[in-house]
């Protein structure tokens, strides 16, 4: 497991390469889902081989970026002081149109946290992720907004 001692925790590990064209495909404004080359099915988070049919090739896919919010949480106390100034904030985890067994857990932003709901339309959008524990660096990310 990637360490938390690294200088720029909570910034995501873009060593990890399970996970560097999901980074670099959010760099470029896409969301970008691994999808099996054998059985055309999405795999997520990235395995090494195909849940579905044990494959184990994949093409990064973009997808469109539409999804609904399958469940989340309102943080309003930080518990690491890389997060004081955001709370509170959201994070969910959004069941993507493009397969809804696809959900990806990141932030929902631009909205009222007392007025989501469940199954509400969500469109993603890339933002910066930025803290103050680790200036001068950000990371562009996917996040939701409500559609
Ligand atoms: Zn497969």
């Amino acid at each position: 497991m990637a360490s938390l001692k690294r200088a720029d925790f909570p910034l995501p590990d873009l060593s990890d390469e399970r996970t560097t064209e999901f980074f670099a495909g959010a760099a470029r404004g896409e969301l970008v889902i691994p999808k099996c080359d054998s059985c055309g099915a999405f795999c997520w988070y990235p395995e090494e081989r195909c849940l579905k049919c044990d494959g184990d090739a994949f093409t990064w896919t973009a997808v469109d970026g539409h999804g609904r919010l399958y469940s989340w949480a309102v943080v309003r106390r930080a518990f690491l002081p890389a997060f004081e100034e955001m709370v509170p904030f959201v994070t969910g985890l959004v069941a993507l149109d493009a397969d809804p067994t696809v959900r990806i857990v990141s932030y929902v932003v631009d909205c009222d946290p007392d007025a989501l709901a469940a199954d509400q339309p969500l469109d993603v959008v890339f933002r910066d992720l930025r803290f103050p524990t680790v200036p001068d660096r950000a990371v562009p990310v996917p996040m939701f907004v409500p559609a």
